[in-house]
């Protein structure tokens, strides 16, 4: 099972931020709604929203947007301030340690500004507690001594917009959810939101990108613009190496061929994870830490950065005993599956015809 034990922490298609991300990150991320490929149904609704708030001079409700990493969650908090014409201050769950830094953060406000907080489910319950009369009230309960001669004191804040971006919505403690007034879920992006991307992002960045070559990065971004704006940069590499610098059809396929992505957008991980479930795990239900433990891995990059995907392909289902895979992992890696007859497989494959 040389397979097994597969180490990497800085995987190609992870749809978490690697350090080479931030080179060029800001001239990549859309600045208007109008530039901000795909999720139509979360734009016409924020749409909405906007347009309402400035007809009132108010500021925006309070927003959680929630999805799997690398789908434009904070990107979306940097469009909304933009389209309000107020300051955006960025933030996360785990860098708000006390409830002094929360304080310090919320007094810096200027009226209307949005404040963002990535992975808000990681904020500490003392932290939290803060944040709600912040929310509600516009206004910090502060405790000031200890013992008997304690007092609490109320400090007034703006009328600010918080934004908090989770890739669980269900960690969430549900009197923090309560106090959001608009929930948006980031979907997965098309091949061909992708590929729009991809372009965009070349003509940003000075590549030369054919059509064809767009769309088959697209293909294998997992849905996720991150991967795809990854993939581009890639694959730039192979086209002034291997070819005349564009990056077509025929280079993109060489590049995805050497970083080991197969034609589903799946790495060495994802399958490593599918065999494992397959070899040792008969497909399954096994515990996601068991799992995690077996193939060398963190349990959250299993949970947050493979299984939405392969979920999404129908490759791996979560069942309350565990992970299990579908007939169709079986059939992607080409292993045959046990507990289908063959005659089932010339069945299903009559039915295909
Ligand atoms: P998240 O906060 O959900 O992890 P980000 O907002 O950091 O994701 O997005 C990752 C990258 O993907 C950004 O650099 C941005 O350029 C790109 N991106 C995300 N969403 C879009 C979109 N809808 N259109 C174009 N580019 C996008």
């Amino acid at each position: 099972m040389n397979n097994i034990g597969f180490q990497d922490t800085e995987r190609l298609v992870s749809t978490a931020a690697l350090a080479e991300d931030n080179d060029n990150e800001n001239s990549l991320r859309p600045k208007r709604l109008t530039d901000y490929i795909g999720q139509e149904k979360l734009k016409d609704n924020l749409t909405v929203y906007l347009q309402a708030a400035k007809m009132r001079g108010d500021a925006l409700d309070h927003i959680l947007l929630y999805g799997p990493p690398g789908l434009g969650k904070t990107t979306l908090a940097g469009v909304i301030a933009n389209e309000m014409g107020v300051n955006i201050r960025v933030t996360s769950g785990p860098a708000i340690e006390k409830p002094g830094d929360l304080a310090a953060l919320l007094t810096n406000l200027e009226e209307g500004d949005v404040l963002f907080i990535d992975e808000i489910h990681r904020l500490s319950r003392q932290v939290e507690e803060v944040l709600y009369p912040a929310l509600e009230d516009f206004a910090l309960d502060i405790i000031i001594g200890k013992g008997p001669s304690a007092q609490s004191i109320r400090i007034n804040l703006p009328k600010f917009t918080l934004i908090g971006a989770t890739t669980r919505a269900g960690q969430l403690s549900s009197p923090l959810r309560d106090r959001f007034g608009v929930i948006l879920k980031l979907e997965m992006y098309s091949h061909e939101e992708l590929a729009k991307i991809i372009s965009r992002s070349a003509g940003i960045l000075g590549i030369e990108c054919t059509e064809q070559g767009a769309m088959a990065l697209a293909k294998c971004s997992r849905g996720t613009p991150r991967v795809a704006n990854r993939l581009l940069k890639r694959a730039r590499d192979f086209a002034q190496v291997s070819g005349e610098g564009i990056i077509d059809a025929d280079i993109a396929a060489l590049a995805l061929d050497r970083m080991d992505i197969d034609s589903l957008g799946l790495d060495a991980l994802d399958r490593t994870l599918m065999r494992a479930i397959i070899t040792m795990y008969s497909g399954g239900p096994v515990g996601l830490e068991t799992l995690a433990a077996a193939i060398g891995e963190e349990a959250i990059t299993l949970e947050d950065v493979c299984e939405p995907y392969l979920m999404q392909l129908g490759f791996l289902s979560r069942t309350p005993r565990g992970r299990m895979v579908t007939n169709l992992a079986y059939q992607h890696l080409n292993i045959k599956n046990p507990n289908i007859a063959d005659s089932d497989v010339v069945q299903q494959s009559f039915d295909e015809i």
